[in-house]
């Protein structure tokens, strides 16, 4: 039985790649190079290049071997680009989403997993949150994913699909083999932002907000490093191909940094100081988000290994490290 893993040439999707190749797992990904990086993936990896909204190639590449499930990390991610284009969001999550799990339906594939996020929730009232907590959206980003965990529940409910919606919070990090990490040039992310901060791509960086009601006033995220994430997709697979129940699971660690721990992280990481400027607070952005991930650990089995803010920072430099080198040979 293969997996078929849609953005597999992607940040998250890539290292999904890796995991199941070293498992011993046959795959296939499908991947439209918007964003993904196709020299990261190896032969084995059978990138298709084309669009999980494209209907008749679905169905050529599901009836290419038997799949038992795909893992889907297609789309797009950048919150302030969904405000300014919500209908573009809603087409390439949303509508190619739907798309996609009509396609696993029609072909009988019976297993879905899906790279949800913590945008569902907006702005919790209570912390740390939990998947009972209102999905709440401020974000056509983050109502894009939550419509697509609709369209799951309500799939699985007629067409007997079994899903797993994973609700990261803030991934980063790289597999520590060096094969793969956040090759993104647009990235916004923070700790990604700070790594080339400190490898001089950028001549400064943003501390966006002081003013917070947290400990040193900076903003609260819930990183997790990337290879624990794809250990709960892992899990999320055996758990459905053993017949377990579709639900929304919440991928974090259950505790917080602050920007200003973070920028420290990376200038230790880096012995190095980071040129940092303060600007106003981002629009949409929550002073504190931090998972309550119980239900992954009880009903997945999930074990996360790599809750280390210094082991996230270093082997995200380690890989800006080696894209820069990459980038420099052409
Ligand atoms: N952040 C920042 N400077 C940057 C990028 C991010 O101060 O250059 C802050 C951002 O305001 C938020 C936190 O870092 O409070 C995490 O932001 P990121 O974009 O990494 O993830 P998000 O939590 O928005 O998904």
């Amino acid at each position: 039985m293969a997996v078929l893993i849609t953005g597999g040439a992607g940040y998250i999707g890539s290292h999904m790649v890796f995991e199941l190749l070293d498992r011993g797992e046959e795959i296939a990904v499908i991947d439209n190079l918007s964003t993904g990086v196709w020299w990261v993936l190896p032969p084995e990896a059978n990138l298709v290049e084309g669009d999980v909204g494209d209907d008749s190639l679905l169905d050529k590449v599901m009836t290419s071997r038997t799949f038992d499930a795909v893992i889907h990390f297609a789309g797009s991610i950048v919150v302030p680009d969904s405000v300014a284009d919500p209908l573009g969001y809603y087409l390439n999550n949303t509508v190619k989403s739907r798309t996609l799990m009509a396609a696993a339906v029609r072909n009988g594939i019976p297993n879905f997993i899906f790279s949800s996020t913590a945008a569902v929730y907006g702005e919790p009232k209570t912390m740390p949150v939990t998947e009972e907590a209102a999905a709440q959206p401020v974000s056509p980003y983050g109502t894009s994913k939550l419509m697509t965990e609709w369209m799951l529940r309500d799939s699985a409910k007629a067409h007997g699909l079994r899903y797993a919606a994973l609700r990261y919070f803030n991934v980063a990090g790289a597999d520590e083999r060096g094969r793969t990490g956040q090759s993104t040039p647009r990235a916004t992310h923070l700790i990604k932002v700070a790594c080339q901060t400190l490898l001089g791509q950028r001549r400064q960086m943003e501390i966006f907000g002081r003013d917070y009601d947290t400990p040193d006033g900076t903003c609260i995220r819930d990183y997790i490093h990337v290879s624990d994430l794809i250990g709960a997709h892992f899990d999320a697979l055996q758990y459905l191909r053993q017949g377990g129940e579709s639900g929304v699971f919440n991928c974090g660690y259950g505790r917080g940094y602050s920007v200003l721990q973070v920028i420290k992280a990376v200038e230790k990481a880096g012995a190095k100081k980071l040129a940092v400027i303060d600007a106003p607070r981002r629009a949409g952005d929550p002073p504190v988000i931090v998972a309550e991930a119980e239900r992954a650990r009880s009903v997945l089995g999930w074990r996360p290994t790599r809750d280390n803010l210094d082991e996230i920072v270093s082997s995200a430099l380690r890989w800006e490290e080696k894209l820069l080198r990459h980038n420099a040979k052409g």
